[in-house]
């Protein structure tokens, strides 16, 4: 996170090596040596509005990125009975699609089974 937010300062800015300072593409104005703490005062200090609306921009993509853990609280027979009336009453194709394999799939490892033994259950 904070190596992001530096990543975000440091775009309101260009470096130049030769005189070792950081030049404010907003104002111009230019500043010793690169530090962002520095930076980051000036942009809330004189730009906040542009700074604050470049963090909201990249903190929209931020959830999409990130895995999260979710958590089911059931028994083993109860996740079983639910999975079961799924499976057996969705149309095929639903069960073969990605969306559903993408939901279902940690599930199924979870139990160590795969949605084709409730179907081969039913026939025999
Ligand atoms: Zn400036």
């Amino acid at each position: 996170m904070k190596i992001k937010n530096n990543f975000i300062v440091r775009n309101f800015f260009v470096f130049h090596p030769t005189k070792n300072e950081e030049e404010c593409k907003i104002c111009r104005n230019s500043f010793k040596g690169s530090y962002t703490t520095n930076m980051k005062r000036h942009l809330l200090q004189h730009h906040e509005a542009a700074y604050l609306s470049e963090m909201e921009k990249n903190k929209v993509n931020e959830p999409a990125e990130k895995k999260r853990k979710f958590e089911i609280t059931m028994s083993r027979r109860e996740m079983k009975e639910v999975l079961e009336k799924i499976v057996t009453n969705v149309p095929a194709e639903t069960l073969e699609s990605a969306p559903f394999k993408a939901l279902s799939e940690q599930i199924f490892a979870g139990l160590e089974m795969k949605p084709e033994d409730f179907l081969n259950a039913q026939e025999s």
